[in-house]
């Protein structure tokens, strides 16, 4: 952990002793990285599976009281402040994972593209592509978790929506299609999807846990949006399983799964999933990505209490 700012964080002692048999408070890294330290890209691995995360800027949202819908503006505050981060706002990070599996690379969402905040897109504009060894041009997978636009502009041009993965196939769950292409869907994304995904041939819609690509399974993990999805890879005894964003920020909502973000179009159905799958992460200890953890934006999952603790992977 060379080059990273010492934050810490404590990881409660009923949750270090459930992780490691231990009765004491244990220091843990910090999801994010001290601010000018952030790294682009952070590589490690899962069994046999190179997991890339790059680091597409952050969202510097305004507080609004009606961002957690059960809970006040100063209980998010609060939560912020305890987790070592700024509570002069909500700084939401992008995180995008791709994989290198079995000669096979899979990129999980695309990135804001530099289209949906002026501190996020460094994808694009630090040209992280690059770095990581990865061509747009010659990505051939891409498997999207839902259609909200920070994970799903990166794949349209600005002005133009010219795909930025010509090439690639696009494996989207057919319930987030046909949700966001109904007239009567008007939210967020919503036109912009209706004017360029029916026009593309390289968008495959899949239905359940299908397969999506060699080794990567779809889990259902919807309420976020109507057809949100997570997806699973193993590698000998190792799991990793791609959140997308099953919670958002784990300093407000790994600690509070309860927690209902108005981005959640189901809160309950949202919340249900996220325990779900939650328990199934604590029990098989599975190591998690999440879009919205921060660098390195990987870790495992421990119970803390009546909520959760995202503890990161070492890197
Ligand atoms: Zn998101």
């Amino acid at each position: 952990m060379q080059n990273v700012s010492r934050r810490n964080f404590l990881l409660s002692a009923a949750a270090a002793s459930a992780a490691f048999g231990l009765d004491g408070p244990l220091e843990f890294f910090a999801p994010a990285f001290a601010q000018g330290a952030t790294p682009d890209l952070v590589k490690f691995k899962v069994g046999d599976i190179e997991v890339i995360q790059m680091f597409d800027g952050v969202w510097q949202k305004p507080h609004d009281p009606g961002f957690v819908k059960n809970a006040s503006l100063d209980d998010v505050k609060a939560a912020l402040k305890a987790a070592g981060l700024t509570d002069e706002h909500v700084p939401i990070p992008f995180t995008v994972t791709a994989i290198r599996s079995g000669g096979n690379l899979v990129l999980f969402d695309s990135g804001t593209g530099a289209q949906v905040a002026p501190t996020a897109g460094n994808i694009v504009k630090n040209d992280i592509w690059k770095k990581a060894g990865i061509d747009p041009e010659k990505v051939t997978t891409i498997v999207i978790t839902h259609f909200h636009p920070d994970h799903i502009t990166g794949l349209m041009a600005k002005d133009t929506n010219a795909p930025i993965f010509p090439n690639a196939e696009i494996h989207v769950p057919a319930a987030e299609y046909k949700f966001w292409t109904s007239p009567t869907t008007t939210a967020g994304a919503a036109k912009r999807i209706q004017a360029v995904f029916p026009t593309w041939k390289n968008i495959k819609q899949y239905e359940g846990d299908k397969e999506v690509a060699p080794g990567v399974r779809a889990i259902a993990t919807n309420g976020h949006t109507p057809g949100h999805t997570s997806y699973h890879l193993a590698s000998g005894s190792q799991q990793l399983i791609v959140l997308g964003d099953v919670t958002n920020m784990p300093a407000l909502f790994v600690r509070n799964p309860g927690w209902h973000a108005a981005f959640d179009t189901d809160g309950p159905l949202a919340e249900a999933n996220r325990r779900k799958i939650f328990d199934r992460i604590v029990a098989d200890k599975v190591t998690v990505t999440g879009y919205h953890y921060g660098m390195p934006g990987a870790g495992t999952i421990q119970k803390d209490g009546s909520g959760y603790a995202f503890v990161p992977v070492k890197v």
